[in-house]
């Protein structure tokens, strides 16, 4: 897969993609990171890449033309005629929000284009002509677009074929499956007079299984029962369920 991020701050992404399951993916031949500079793509002599809004008001809005080169240079079609496997974002808080379902989508992509924002945003004819879909990373603003790529970046690389060895410990992390993760232990079994949970110390695989699986469903309970509507569920999942709805689910 070939990610581009088209950016005026080209120098933020290096370090990100140097280390973790990035570079992994990189590594693998599994991704393929281009980070494109805008203003390689001006044509004045202070290489503007921003300017004023037409009807005047407080802020810089990007430029069309250096975002309309920077695409043109990767050689992708028109809005409407690109493949199925392409696609190009723009970063906006007014986006689709970023979940791990959306992850999971992209993952599959053969090219994505991520377009990050500054200032007050984008020209609106670069939505209108260019964007095949806005995407958000939460309800809040960021000054640019650049750290939403990240994140993008991030949770595409670990979903990329053989880039998390055991690809059981990315399906049972939180939003996968529709719960929230249970909680981990490591050594020591005990610090300072607090103990890990002796189910995980009995070296019974199912029953260890069994507390695992409750613990995520009481944390999803508690935490954020509006993910249980779309979370496959067994029907013992559903009866711990329900003994936790009447408060007999108690922590042992
Ligand atoms: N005037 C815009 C916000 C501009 S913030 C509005 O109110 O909708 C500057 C840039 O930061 C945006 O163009 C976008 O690229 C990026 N950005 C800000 N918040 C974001 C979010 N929650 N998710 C993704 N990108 C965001």
């Amino acid at each position: 897969m070939k990610i581009s991020i088209l950016t005026i701050f080209p120098d933020m992404f290096p370090a990100a993609f140097a280390d973790g399951m990035i570079r992994v993916a990189r590594d693998k031949g599994q991704l393929e990171l281009d980070v494109v500079a805008l203003r390689d793509f001006t044509d004045d002599a202070h290489r503007t890449t921003d300017d004023y809004p037409f009807g005047g008001g407080a802020g810089m809005i990007m430029k069309i033309e250096p975002i309309d080169r920077a695409l043109a240079s990767l050689g992708l079609p028109d809005k409407g005629r690109r493949p199925p496997g392409t696609r190009v974002l723009l970063t906006s808080p007014q986006g689709r929000r970023f979940t791990q379902d959306v992850a999971i989508e992209y993952a599959g992509l053969g090219h994505l284009v991520i377009l990050c924002g500054r200032y007050k945003g984008v020209d609106e004819r670069v939505t209108e002509q260019f964007v095949d879909e806005e995407i958000s990373i939460g309800d809040y603003v960021l000054s640019g677009g650049e750290p939403a790529a990240l994140c993008v970046v991030d949770a595409i690389a670990r979903l990329l074929p053989g880039v998390v060895g055991a690809f059981d410990s990315v399906e049972s992390d939180s939003f996968h499956s529709g719960l929230l993760d249970c909680g981990y232990y490591t050594r020591p079994a005990e610090y300072r007079g607090w103990k890990v949970p002796d189910v995980l110390l009995s070296g019974h695989h199912a029953m260890i299984a069994k507390a695992r699986r409750e613990e995520s469903l009481r944390r999803t309970f508690e935490r954020r029962p509006d993910l249980l509507e779309h979370a496959e569920l067994s029907d013992d999942d559903r009866r711990f369920l329900r003994a936790l709805a009447r408060g007999a689910g108690e922590r042992g």
